[in-house]
């Protein structure tokens, strides 16, 4: 346990389930302050120039709470990691979401093993259902304006980051009937700004933390002008409601968000998580668990030194973080 400048602060470490960006344990603080629990976990390679735009994210959550929202549930899918057809059909079937995200472009496998894993997807989740596809970039755009034409007849949503870069992007969505998502494109509050420009997206994957806070995060989206799927960076539910705030107080939510991520983590610091029903999760914030918190607690102090120095990049004042100068730094989230 510790002292923030915001009020108590106790960090956490929960083990995941799977690794994640390389990562066996997702690791961050929690801070109190006078609106409740805001949550700090920026990534451990991230350098404080980057933390800040997290921090003021947790310091709008404890000091602020979040802007009203206009619904009191937020649509969510379920993630197909890249395994096998069967494997898929049962991930969908047991998921309860009427929206699916299907991991496709492996390193290691083949078009074969994309298509066989989308169409069983489309399968499980029947014609009513939403199936879209995720490929990180890792497609070039012969590939994937091919894929996409391939992949077209399972009637895909869209396609997140097909390819890496903007350029990249515009090209594919040039040649391509589908919708292009971008979310490793969208790190930094102007980003958006530069993907609509681009002509490189129809729809931009949108984060809380890394974006510096719900406000931050409504004023980008609002800058960009187009459709938003929220996503988490795999936080515990303090961090997660955060999310689902921004998801609830969008004024158009058009696509299921990637928020069911809580299942990717061991355990949590409130006895109740926030766990989608049904494929949606309730618009609320859950309360610390002492009990919780005490079995996942971990030494605050190295966490109160990477708040200190990532507020000295946070510009004054609550809920600014989206405007701060902070460098890029590749940020894949949780549900990526
Ligand atoms: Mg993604």
């Amino acid at each position: 346990m510790g002292r923030s400048e915001l009020g108590e602060a106790r960090a956490f470490a929960v083990p995941m389930r799977t690794r994640f960006r390389g990562l066996r344990v997702r690791e961050g603080l929690l801070v109190s302050g006078p609106a409740g629990w805001g949550e700090f976990s920026p990534f451990p390679e991230y350098p404080p120039r980057e933390c800040a735009r997290w921090w003021a994210a947790c310091r709008e959550a404890a000091e602020l709470g979040w802007p009203d929202p206009v619904r009191d549930r937020v649509p969510v899918n379920a993630t197909v990691p890249a395994v096998g057809p069967k494997e898929a059909a049962r991930i969908v079937a047991g998921a309860g979401c009427s929206t699916a995200k299907v991991k496709v472009a492996e390193a290691g496998q083949e078009a074969a093993d994309d298509i066989a894993r989308v169409e069983a997807v489309r399968d499980a989740i029947g014609p009513a259902g939403r199936v879209r596809i995720d490929a990180n970039g890792a497609w070039d755009v012969d590939t994937a304006v091919r894929m996409l034409s391939e992949l077209s007849r399972f009637e895909l949503e869209y396609a997140e980051q097909p390819c890496a870069t903007l350029e990249e992007l515009a090209r594919v969505r040039r040649r391509s009937e589908v919708p292009v998502a971008a979310d490793e494109s969208v790190r930094r509050a102007e980003d958006p700004l530069r993907v609509r420009a681009a002509g490189a997206a129809d729809i931009v994957v949108l984060k809380v933390q890394p974006l510096g806070g719900v406000r931050a995060a409504l004023e980008v989206a609002e800058a960009c002008g187009l459709p938003v799927v929220v996503s988490s960076a795999v936080e515990t539910s303090v961090g997660l409601a955060a999310g689902v705030a921004l998801a609830a107080a969008l004024p158009e939510l058009p696509y299921a968000c990637g928020l069911a991520t809580m299942h990717l983590l061991t355990g949590d610091v409130t006895a109740d998580p926030l766990l989608p029903q049904e494929g949606f999760l309730p618009v609320r914030r859950p309360r610390v668990d002492e009990a919780r918190l005490a079995g996942v607690e971990a030494d605050a102090r190295p966490w109160l030194r990477r708040a200190e120095a990532a507020r000295r990049f946070a510009p004054p004042g609550p809920a600014r973080g989206g405007r701060g100068d902070a460098s890029a730094g590749g940020e894949p989230g949780a549900d990526r």
